[in-house]
């Protein structure tokens, strides 16, 4: 049976993108092998890293005074390596606006004076907090924020960046090439892979250049950001076969029509979902409305047990992996990039069935 896969990460990709991998994946563009058995140092692969470097930096409009590097570790190695790379005076200021943002901030704790500007965690993350400027320390190394809440639902929107005097570190995992990104009003963003780029087991960094120069004594070699960016991402074994995926993922996302094309398809994807949701009380969104994310929408009936029947009824009947975080509950759907339209609709007119039966 065909499903549309809701699953926050690692997560559903577009069906063009898989057929693509599988017709090329025994004959690797007449090499007469697969990608995956081949030497990160062949002329072939090397084509392929650097062909995926030039179109993210063409889709995200990435500044040449920025590396972007291909390293391992999902974003949760980066929230050491963060620290590690760029405390300079020992002092950072860290927004905490759902679970891995609380990670991040835990990590950084460990190799400095940590203060966190802001929090809505007292009301279970339901809302992002004031961002003005004036909420940050201004002899800050850096500012760090989480600018899409993968397990709560919510985003920092454009106009709540903050405009900071010392550079902002943001981890956009969860909504990188979903909607634009100003990259210039960052000194680094960085993403895991497995929610919208790529399989899991690649970490994307897009860093100024001159964010690099000052790793602290003990930062390990691996976690230098100048090992990487002296190397060309190849200091060691690359993750070959997810930076191909990510390569084939990012020419479907050109052809296409770019990142602000498919920002269009995803506020509208996620309006289905919200303007059901709210038309009805038989769910239930607890996010501010301003602050919602348009890839991640989590929802309750209000009932644990109805839930849970829910969660099993839409498996049945081809909607999986769309039950709710274990800290939240309910159900989410993801909607990243590879979601067709139709899923969300279809996805909609289950809910309403569903609701008609249960209400
Ligand atoms: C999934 C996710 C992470 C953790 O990523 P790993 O690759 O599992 O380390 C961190 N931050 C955000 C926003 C995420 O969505």
């Amino acid at each position: 049976m065909k499903v549309y896969n809701f699953s926050a990460g690692p997560s559903v990709l577009p069906e063009a993108v898989l057929k693509r991998a599988q017709d090329e994946l025994l004959n690797y563009n007449s090499t007469g092998m697969s990608i995956v058995e081949m030497s990160h140092r062949t002329k072939a692969f090397d084509e392929v890293i650097q062909r995926t470097e030039s179109l993210l930096r063409e889709l995200m409009q990435i500044p040449d005074d920025y590396y972007v590097l291909f390293l391992q570790g999902g974003a949760s190695t980066q929230f050491d390596a963060i620290p590690l790379n760029l405390l300079k005076t020992g002092k950072a200021d860290y927004v905490v606006t759902g679970n891995f943002a609380s990670k991040a901030a835990q990590a950084a704790s460990r190799y400095g004076d940590i203060k966190i500007a802001a929090s809505s965690k007292q009301d279970n993350y339901t809302y992002i907090p004031d961002l003005t400027g004036d909420i940050f320390r201004p002899d800050a190394d850096y500012i760090h924020i989480t600018s899409n809440n993968t397990i709560f639902g919510s985003r920092i929107t454009k106009d709540k960046i903050p405009t900071t005097v010392a550079p902002l570190v943001c981890d956009c995992s969860s909504h990188i090439l979903g909607e634009e990104i100003e990259v210039s009003k960052y000194g680094m963003l960085y993403a895991g892979a497995q929610k919208n780029i790529a399989p899991a087991g690649l970490t994307i960094v897009i860093i100024k250049k001159d964010m690099t120069t000052y790793p602290m004594d003990i930062c390990p070699i691996m976690l230098k950001y100048s090992t990487h960016a002296e190397n060309g991402s190849m200091y060691n074994t690359p993750p070959c076969f997810p930076i191909y995926m990510a390569m084939l993922n990012l020419e479907w996302l050109k052809e296409f029509g770019g990142i602000k094309a498919m920002e269009q398809q995803n506020i509208y994807k996620a309006s289905l979902l919200y303007d059901y949701i709210d038309s009805t009380d038989f769910y239930k969104n607890n996010i501010k409305p301003e602050d919602r994310s348009i890839m991640n929408v989590p929802f309750v009936t209000g009932s644990a047990e109805l839930d849970a029947q829910f969660v099993k009824e839409a498996g049945a009947n081809g909607f999986v992996s769309i039950k709710g975080h274990r800290v939240v509950g309910g159900m989410r759907a993801s909607i990243y990039n590879g979601m067709p339209v139709e899923g969300v609709k279809a996805l909609v007119e289950f809910m309403k069935d569903f609701e008609m039966r249960n209400k």
